[in-house]
């Protein structure tokens, strides 16, 4: 599998391009700024694009979508319960005093428990809400030669977890999906936050405060 993350825009969230090294297809997960970077990043790569897929659809995760769509005139994925946030896009960056993104359409839902394939790569999609109400994390668990791969949106962080207070967040519920969906994978699984670098559910295991029994104090 080929990953390739890259830190974008003001929030510098981590769009991710992932690409089946057999087929030389791919995904590009949270279209948000500096779209040509990561399109640029694909072609290098030899990654032949099909979807667009969100982990969730705050600002920093999907106000490049529409111009994506419009650029390469690929599909666009997400969680249903999603739809609130990506509507909203307009509104939270004029809060900021962005410029407003067109609110991309969305192409089909993804579903928690159903497999998500990129070329012979095959995905389970899990939902980790808590932050965000259809932050999914997709799920690779290696081909047997290696570790397995776990996409988390905006959930974990090396060291954190994601805020709280937006949207329907909850950040009992975080702790909740955190635990049964990214815990309990193997040990040497890396993660991919929406945010800063890679980690290993192991090290956050042993290392990030959120993931310790007991964390509820700390909320
Ligand atoms: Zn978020
Ligand atoms: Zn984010």
């Amino acid at each position: 599998m080929i990953i390739e993350r890259l830190a974008v825009g003001q929030f510098q969230m981590n769009s991710y391009i992932v690409g089946c090294e057999k087929t030389g297809e791919g995904i590009y997960i949270d279209p948000g700024a500096e779209v040509d970077r990561v399109i640029e990043a694909a072609r290098e790569k030899d990654i032949r694009l099909t979807r667009l897929v969100g982990t969730h659809a705050h600002l920093d995760h999907a106000e490049g979508v529409a111009e994506t769509k419009e650029k390469l005139g690929l599909p666009y994925f997400l969680h249903e319960a999603e739809l609130h946030n990506l509507q909203n896009m307009p509104a939270t960056a004029r809060g900021y005093g962005f410029p407003e993104p067109e609110v991309p359409e969305v192409d089909g839902f993804l579903t928690p428990g159903e497999t998500l394939t990129v070329g012979q790569i095959i995905f389970e999609i899990r939902l980790t809400d808590g932050h965000a109400p259809g932050n999914i994390t997709l799920y690779w668990p290696g081909d047997g030669n290696g570790s397995g791969h776990a996409i988390v949106g905006d959930a974990l962080f090396a060291g954190s977890i994601g805020r709280t207070d937006l949207y329907m967040g909850n950040a009992k519920t975080l702790l909740d999906s955190i635990r049964t969906q990214l815990l309990s994978l193997p040990a040497d699984t890396v993660v991919y936050p929406g945010h800063g670098p890679e980690t290993t559910i192991g090290r956050e295991k042993d290392t990030n405060p959120f993931c310790q029994e007991g964390a509820e104090n700390l909320l």
